[in-house]
């Protein structure tokens, strides 16, 4: 597999710190500057492309490197917008893009401005390379991902759905590297977490503070919270968290996979994971993916500058994150029935997407599989669950499956601490050099003639 050429190599690098520099922050977005830079870049290799703007300072672009339409299009997705950064809180400015001991900085650098500057700099290469293509290649580059994609993918889906028909797409929620029983795993991402919020109303008899009882509001909702634990509230296993675990145990013995098989049929996760081979970090981020969970984000009662009176009512908001499979009305039964009749559960309307499940065999998981051993010799290609809600379901819902794969090589502390939303953000320029020379060689594979 040739390295692609170090100019490629340069524009992606040279194209995401241009983007990071253009403030996406979400709200209020801005997509539409980030937008129109790539429009330009991208016409000036020769590249087609649409803007579609959906509010003022908002659009999303369409680019198209055509085949000669013997299969369907190949899908790349990466949205522009990106979350809030408190300045305060970073050691060099979150969007000025400095480079620092090999690491470009900025918002955006992995949620996910490398994966549209990556995809970018793939068309330009192919567009220059002469590569007969079999379909064409599509990059949509999105506003809103952040905020519920009103603006960008669930507009485009709607308005603009023939722009964007395609076999299959790429986008974020897998290619990272985890190191297990001293191999490396790389995530394909075939499944997602819904989620599923909802609001908690407690009621008690208001009155004198001098007066307390146990039927508070605020002891009410107090009791129900504490229902909650730890919140990993039920365990499940699906297809593909039991075939990722059980291809990572195989490495470590025919006996280890038969008895991860067997801890799972039982559901003892944390056993499980253990006999794996995951380590205490490991499970931490895994064990989320093996459960519905529910977490208390934001609480609200009484009146801090009344403290001698009490509140009638209390209410909780609450983040719940359910199983593909799994509806909104078995999430709130399961709430209800584990936190009792005090309080009473409402899913909240605009805060619900379920989950989804794809099957971990494709053509496309074939190829990335084969190209990713020979970037990364010793890695193995994992099917995936992503704990997070990206915009594949948006795809999903229009009959176009989204695999979760912008591959990274784990670098120390680069995915924990610094990654997505994280204060301090950054990618190495080998991570983004990694990413482009997987990507592109994937796309080729599957989209150009041998
Ligand atoms: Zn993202």
């Amino acid at each position: 597999m040739r390295p692609i050429p170090e100019r490629y190599q340069n524009l992606a690098i040279e194209l995401l710190r241009d983007l990071v520099r253009i403030d996406t922050s979400n709200p209020p977005g801005n997509e539409l500057a980030a937008a129109e830079y790539l429009q330009q870049r991208l016409n000036l290799c020769g590249i087609t492309t649409t803007l579609l703007k959906t509010a003022p300072k908002r659009g999303n672009l369409i680019a198209r490197l055509r085949g000669d339409g013997l299969a369907a299009p190949l899908l790349l997705v990466g949205h522009l917008d990106v979350v809030p950064a408190a300045e305060q809180d970073w050691i060099h400015p979150p969007f000025s893009a400095e480079i620092h001991d090999g690491m470009v900085w900025g918002r955006g650098t992995t949620d996910m401005k490398h994966m549209v500057a990556v995809s970018a700099a793939i068309l330009v290469a192919l567009a220059e390379s002469g590569i007969k293509l079999k379909r064409d290649i599509v990059l949509a580059a999105t506003a809103d991902e952040e905020q519920g994609s009103t603006y960008g993918m669930a507009w485009l889906v709607k308005h603009a759905h023939e722009l964007l028909n395609a076999e299959c797409a790429i986008n974020e929620g897998g290619g990272n590297c985890i190191h297990i029983n001293n191999r490396p795993f790389v995530t394909f991402q075939v499944a997602e977490k819904g989620v599923c919020r909802t609001e908690w109303t407690a009621r008690g008899s208001d009155g004198h503070a001098s007066q307390p009882s146990a039927e508070l509001a605020t002891i009410r909702l107090a009791r129900a919270l504490a229902t909650l634990g730890d919140g990993y509230i039920q365990s499940g296993v699906n297809d593909t968290m039991r075939l990722a675990l059980l291809q990572i145990a195989s490495f470590r013995s025919p006996e280890a996979r038969e008895q991860v098989a067997r801890l799972l049929e039982q559901r003892r996760i944390e056993a499980a994971l253990m006999s794996a081979g995951l380590d205490q970090g490991a499970i931490r981020a895994v064990r989320p993916l093996f459960y519905t969970t529910a977490a208390a984000t934001a609480l609200q009662a009484g009146d801090i500058k009344a403290l001698n009176v009490l509140p009638a009512k209390a209410q909780a908001w609450i983040d719940g994150r359910i199983l593909p499979g799994q509806s909104r009305t078995d999430f709130v039964a399961l709430l209800q029935q584990r936190c009792g009749r005090n309080v009473s559960i409402q899913p909240i309307q605009q805060q619900y997407s379920p989950g989804q499940e794809l099957p971990a065999e494709s053509p496309l998981f074939q190829i990335a599989e084969k190209v990713m051993a020979q970037a990364l010799p010793g890695a193995v290609l994992v099917p995936w669950m992503c704990a997070g809600a990206t915009d594949a379901i948006h795809l999903y819902d229009c009959g176009i499956p989204a695999y979760g794969f912008v591959p990274m090589l784990a670098i120390q502390n680069e995915q924990n601490k610094t990654g997505p939303h994280a204060a301090n953000e950054r990618i190495s320029i080998a991570n983004v050099q990694t990413a482009l020379h997987v990507l592109y060689h994937v796309v080729r594979d599957y989209c150009g003639y041998a």
